[in-house]
């Protein structure tokens, strides 16, 4: 622990408390009194006796000199015991209130000590005309750098960061360690010179992701950093921002910092506040709403281009909220992947999509979408297995799409994940191809069974040369591997022939009409005579948790 981190610390001075016994000290004081007044009688007996004019002192007397010596003696050895005992168990009162506002591992202030001492900074800057910004600095992946190389290591790199950190710091800063790989250091500035703020905020990422010593760690250390100002009023907008507050809006600074990426710097806003609140929400809605049954499959026609007959089915998930009407995957699958819920909310879906398909003529097929997270499942296949065998559905009839950019995280296990899949009579689509620059020995070694042409090169090939260049080049790839190809948003009636020119595609989006519930699927298939022929047999699946419910929300959507 170095002393600059433990001199921040110990910057909030304890109140003085006197502890002194009064009644050993009143004890010692009376007694001399009594010896001064006794000795002086006593004195003047023993010089009356020793100059012969007298008897010397009465017995009396001399016991009671002696009695009252004794008792300064005793009053003020007590007092000097106990004045010991004061001054060690100040100290030791001190050194645990130092211990209890400090990070034993970095020697900064703590997240208990940073919100008093910023109050007092805050204070003490109003009487020069100065204001505090807090800055608070979230290190990249620290998780990892300890899973990876053991909290030994981890715990150095934190101490060697928060003594950089200190070094950096303006005089009259403060640094504090808020728990884990968290740091906030709370600076007073002059407000007409706010881009200082903005440098030292520079320099903290430049000082953080400078090597640190070789033998400790050799991998590379980023920072996301959120700002706020105390001359911002809080969040009721009654007063200036206390640290407390301060605290609050920094961290959101920082969240949206993270969400840029590597490195990244962001000062508060006030719809940052809004934009956290409604994603509290929608995170909240999403716990509720997969028990609920709230997130329905919708069903997109997969068609062959040539003949404008329907082959199967993609479903999309939409979440049919109470709070906030229908929503989009694009909205809540990136929360519920944050979250740790998506494999709950995609069994739901999957489990209840089976179940619709199984109304359908069993020619069809019903495709589905896989998040990269579900992928690192060791149990995936199983769990996909399982759910086969509770709706009584043929693998055959299931296709799992796979983006392409979820390869590249974990190619070894998405080859074992993809090859015990089409074991199982599973085939897997590749989706969005284009997007995620994947090499053509990955999509050799990788046993898929169609490529899907990411709907961004077919929509707009019609008036972009490049884009009409790579949809051609997917179709003769694809021709090369042997591989089927389906091309996404086939917009209209002039994309659909340009597709044509170029060889046989399975097709689909909104030129065949935008993806419907499970009832309306349900009556275009019977339209068109696409209905499974044995109805009475359907509906035998075991209901999951979700799907009492999910019919209630399909039928009233
Ligand atoms: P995706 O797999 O690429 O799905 C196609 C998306 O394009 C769908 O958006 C669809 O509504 C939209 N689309 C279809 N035809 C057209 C068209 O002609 N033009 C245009 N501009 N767009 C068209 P959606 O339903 O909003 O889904 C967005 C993404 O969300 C999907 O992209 C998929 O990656 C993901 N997603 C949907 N459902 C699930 C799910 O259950 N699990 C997971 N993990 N992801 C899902
Ligand atoms: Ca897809
Ligand atoms: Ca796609």
């Amino acid at each position: 622990m170095s002393d600059r981190h433990n001199a921040k610390a110990a910057t909030i001075a304890p109140p003085q408390r006197a502890q002194q016994d009064l009644l050993a000290l009143g004890i010692a004081v009376a007694a001399t009194i009594m010896v001064a007044g006794i000795a002086g009688s006593a004195l003047t007996q023993i010089w009356y006796k020793a100059s012969g004019i007298g008897f010397g002192p009465d017995q009396l007397l001399t016991n009671a000199l002696l009695l009252n010596i004794a008792l300064v003696i005793f009053g003020w050895r007590r007092y000097d015991d106990l004045h010991n005992e004061v001054v060690s168990h100040r100290q030791f009162e001190a050194q645990a209130r130092l211990m209890a506002q400090t990070d034993p591992l970095t020697g900064c202030l703590n997240r208990h000590s940073i919100t008093p001492a910023t109050d007092q900074l805050i204070t003490e800057s109003r009487e020069r005309d100065e204001i505090v910004a807090f800055v608070m600095v979230d290190i990249n992946n620290f998780k990892q750098v300890n899973e990876l190389n053991g909290h030994a290591v981890g715990d150095a790199i934190l101490a060697e960061l928060a003594g950089r950190l200190s070094s950096i710091m303006p005089a009259g800063a403060l640094v504090a360690r808020l728990g884990g790989d968290e740091f906030a250091c709370a600076i007073p500035f002059n407000p007409a010179q706010g881009e200082r703020i903005g440098h030292l905020a520079e320099a903290i990422i430049d000082t953080i992701g400078q090597p640190i010593a070789a033998d400790v760690f050799e991998g590379e250390i980023s920072a996301a950093i959120g700002i706020a100002r105390c001359d911002r009023l809080n969040r009721m907008g009654t007063a200036p921002a206390d640290a407390a507050a301060l605290l609050h809006m920094a961290d959101i600074a920082m969240y949206q910092a993270k969400k840029h990426g590597r490195n990244h710097v962001m000062w508060f806003e006030d719809t940052m506040e809004t934009e956290l609140r409604y994603r509290c929400e929608l995170e909240a809605g999403i716990r509720v709403g997969i028990a609920r049954g709230e997130f329905v499959p919708y069903y997109e026609q997969q068609v062959d281009l040539t003949t404008g007959e329907i082959l199967g089915f993609e479903m999309l998930a939409r979440w049919h909220s109470p709070a906030f009407g229908v929503i989009a995957p694009d909205v809540f699958i990136p929360i519920a992947e944050e979250i740790g819920l998506i494999a709950d909310m995609s069994e739901c879906l999957i489990a209840q999509a089976l179940r619709d398909a199984r109304e359908w003529d069993p020619r069809l097929t019903l495709s589905v979408n896989i998040s990269p997270f579900q992928l690192r499942d060791p149990w995936f296949a199983q769990k996909v297995l399982k759910l086969l065998v509770a709706a009584n559905f043929p693998p055959h009839r299931l296709d799992i799409e796979i983006t392409e950019t979820s390869l590249h995280q974990n190619i070894a296990g998405v080859h074992s994940l993809v090859t015990s899949l089409r074991n199982q009579g599973i085939s897997i689509s590749l989706d969005d191809f284009g997007t995620g620059y994947s090499s053509l020995a990955q999509l050799r070694k990788l046993p898929f069974d169609r490529i899907k042409i990411d709907r961004s090169f077919v929509t707009a090939m019609r008036d972009d040369p490049d884009s009409r260049t790579i949809v051609e080049t997917i179709a003769a790839l694809g021709k090369g591997l042997g591989l089927p190809i389906t091309a996404e948003g086939v917009e209209n009636a002039e994309l659909l022939e340009n597709l044509r020119e170029l060889g046989q595609f399975k097709g689909q989006g909104y030129f065949y009409g935008r993806p419907q519930p499970a009832d309306a699927t349900r009556i275009l298939l019977a339209e068109r005579h696409l209905l499974a022929e044995v109805t009475s047999e359907l509906g035998l699946a075991s209901p999951s948790e979700c799907n009492a419910t999910d019919q209630t929300v399909r039928r009233t959507a």
